[in-house]
């Protein structure tokens, strides 16, 4: 049995472990520096360094290395050894405190989106003291910034904490004017909720489109789904129960605040879900809890799956986003309050995140596009690529009568007048939570639901706490210089309801009569990940990000490119694996299965025994089999046209376009086939193998 509060961060050097093997001096500077964000002094570096690698050494650590999160939206690590030679053949164990606050890794191999010139190919990396350090592996790992020797963030992270301090400081100014003044700093904070599928190794290695991109390019759907809706919430299959203890145990010693575990919709699908915490912090544990997810999986003989679309058919799997923002005296910002005046800051808090999620549609939009996510996003499974928000119907009947300057029920016998009237208590869990709605209110926090499941969390926090820093300050700039503080927060309250009540929508975001009526409203509809990335440099999202000192115009261009590439990439690679696969297997086996149906008619024809059977499989798959010939030219045809093209933006069209149209033909006379050949010549394992295999 797991001793949980034992082995609880056992592997982190995190503030118990720091106080008890500190100095006092130094525990206290390290203390005021991951506070204030500023610089780690060298003479303290120095210290925490040493104490840093003799824990490491006690729990079995031999290397040290920066943990980064370039562009890739993965991780990045590069161990070094704590040896150091010393005379006689001898080595020790060394750790300085240079090499705690910053390394210096090669970034010539890392995509820089043009950031970086190659005659400048180094980039640095730096201690974000306010993530702890951590062993995984044998490796003491020092989470990291990652920028350019010129100073250009070459990662997702520093955005993010950049994107962390515009929140404070407009947050801030916004509660000093409700006279809030023991508040120091206001941080956002995240509980993502991670989905994932877990499949048979075997079956896996089996498959060169799952090895090679994740999910599976073909697929004829197995005669049993998710229709029956027997998986979610069911009870858990012993091998994937033995599988979540074990990673909840190696979250555990992460200090990761692993929480909720259950089955999801689709056969094979499972959902873990973290306690939330500061925003940077949950972006690092989700990465850890991807890798280690995958990890583990392969110690029981499985693989897990973070691919948004795994499977066609069954649902595909998300990551929601649970964000909120609160104060270090610990009160919950968008938590509705107790009194008239708790209740006017929140509605300022609620009104500046629908003013920003109206105005940043696009950019919302943009933070969870990638190739992967646009097969879920749109297509009755997940929200819609549309952004909008719910807010339920007894906040937003609130909001209309406060809109309208009306009472909000019958039995309220004034108007509703913020600063003067408490709200109504709305109940925290309304068992009818809208689940179609990609941005919902959920009582004291949004859960934005468009995130993809393998993605970093990074961007789209990154935008959200962007967007709302921008409305925050242009609300505290309008207020700070009114004398008449209540009038002037009514009115800007009413107005920003009435400007943006467009963005709130409470009915069912999959169905299709919302998109008409989204098109009324003037809401976006971005389908894909190229439709979205156009927007991406528009002048008001410059202006957003500059303004903030959140990205840099250059900055924002190299990540626009990265993006971009990123996306024909991915499709470039599917293509060339569906290309692999019908031509050296699928179109060699069943050659061989028409050769053995032909003789096997020819046979039958000399007994004079019916041999329809044969003969029209034998048809039909020779129709197919030319068919998918046929579409595998072309699809090779247009990846060779594609190459010509150096317009990123021209290219990632016609990978939307052409290719993935390719791709969907030459899939439906793979699929065709799969569901005629016998099952004993298939080169593949199939779905219902997959979905159904783990017993
Ligand atoms: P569900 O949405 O599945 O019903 P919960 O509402 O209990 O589940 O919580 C979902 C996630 O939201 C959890 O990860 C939880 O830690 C997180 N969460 C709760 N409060 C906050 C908050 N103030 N800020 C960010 N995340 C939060
Ligand atoms: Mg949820």
């Amino acid at each position: 049995m797991t001793n949980v509060t034992e082995i609880f961060g056992s592997m982190v050097f995190d503030d118990r472990t720091m106080e008890a093997r500190l100095p006092k001096e130094t525990y206290k500077a390290l203390q005021s520096t991951m506070k204030s964000g500023k610089h780690l002094d060298l003479s303290v570096a120095t210290v925490v360094a040493n104490a840093m690698k003799d824990w490491a050494i006690e729990k079995g650590a031999t290397h040290f290395t920066h943990w980064f999160q370039p562009m890739t939206g993965i991780t990045a690590e590069k161990h070094d050894s704590f040896i150091s030679p010393k005379a006689g053949g001898k080595v020790i164990m060394e750790f300085s405190g240079k090499e705690l606050i910053q390394g210096e890794p090669d970034a010539s191999s890392f995509p820089s989106g043009g950031l970086r010139a190659t005659f400048e190919a180094r980039g640095y990396t730096a201690w974000d003291a306010t993530s702890y350090a951590f062993i995984k592996e044998g490796v003491l790992c020092i989470p990291t910034v990652f920028c350019s020797y010129g100073g250009e963030a070459l990662d997702q992270k520093t955005a993010l904490l950049r994107s962390m301090e515009a929140i404070n400081r407009q947050a801030l100014r916004v509660l000093r004017l409700f006279g809030n003044s023991d508040v120091k700093s206001v941080k956002t904070t995240v509980g993502p909720e991670q989905e994932y599928f877990l499949i048979d190794k075997e079956l896996y290695d089996k498959r060169k489109d799952l090895i090679y991109t994740g999910r599976t390019l073909f697929g004829a759907r197995a005669p049993k789904g998710q229709e029956l809706d027997d998986h979610y919430f069911g009870a858990i299959k012993p091998r994937v129960s033995a599988y979540m203890k074990e990673l909840n145990d190696e979250l555990w010693k992460l200090g990761i605040l692993a929480k909720t575990e259950h089955n999801e919709v689709a056969p094979a699908q499972h959902e873990m879900a973290p306690i939330f915490t500061t925003t940077n912090i949950a972006a690092d544990h989700n990465q850890l809890t991807m890798e280690i997810m995958q990890k583990v999986a392969k110690k029981h003989g499985m693989v897990c799956l973070l691919s948004e679309k795994p499977f066609a058919g069954v649902n595909g799997s998300g990551k929601h986003n649970n964000w909120s923002i609160s104060t270090d005296t610990g009160v919950n910002l968008l938590e509705p309050g107790e009194t008239p005046y708790e209740n006017a800051q929140f509605l300022l808090f609620l009104c500046a995140v629908i003013k920003a999620v109206d105005e940043y549609q696009d950019l919302l939009r943009i933070s969870v596009a990638s190739a992967g996510n646009d097969h879920r996003l749109g297509a009755n499974e997940a929200p819609p690529a549309i952004v909008s928000m719910f807010l339920g119907t007894d906040l937003s009947e609130i909001l209309e009568a406060i809109e309208k300057d009306q009472k909000h029920d019958t039995k309220q016998a004034e108007l509703m007048r913020i600063g003067v009237h408490t709200l109504p208590k709305f109940p925290k869990d309304t068992t009818d939570r809208n689940r179609t709605s990609p941005f919902a209110f959920t009582g004291n926090k949004f859960e934005f639901r468009m995130l993809g499941s393998s993605a970093s969390i990074s961007c789209a926090n990154t935008v959200l706490n962007t967007s709302v820093a921008e409305e925050l300050r242009q609300f505290a700039d309008e207020l700070e210089s009114s004398s008449d503080f209540e009038g002037t927060l009514h009115n800007l309250i009413r107005r920003t309801i009435s400007e943006h009540k467009r963005i709130i929508f409470n009915g069912d975001g999959y169905d299709s009569s919302w998109v008409k009526e989204a098109a009324n409203r003037g809401l976006y509809n971005l389908k894909s990940t190229p439709d979205a990335l156009a927007h991406m440099l528009d002048e008001k999202n410059i202006e957003l990000f500059t303004t903030h000192k959140v990205f840099t115009l250059p900055e924002l261009t190299a990540r626009h490119e990265v993006r971009l590439e990123n996306y024909c990439k991915v499709i470039n690679i599917e293509a060339q694996t569906m290309l692999d696969m019908v031509r050296r297997d699928i179109l060699p086996a069943m050659s061989e299965y028409s050769a053995e149906l032909s003789d096997a008619l020819v046979k039958k024809n000399t007994l004079d025994a019916d041999s329809s059977y044969e003969a029209d499989t034998a048809k039909t798959i020779s129709a197919l089999m030319g068919a998918a010939h046929k579409s595998c030219k072309k699809l090779e045809d247009d990846l060779l046209a594609s190459k010509s093209v150096s317009d990123m933006t021209v290219l990632a069209d016609i990978y939307k376009t052409t290719i993935l149209d390719d791709m969907r033909e030459l899939r439906i006379s793979v699929d065709g086939m799969e569901t005629l050949a016998s099952s004993k010549v298939w080169p593949y394992p199939t779905y219902g193998e997959m979905l159904f295999g783990i017993r």
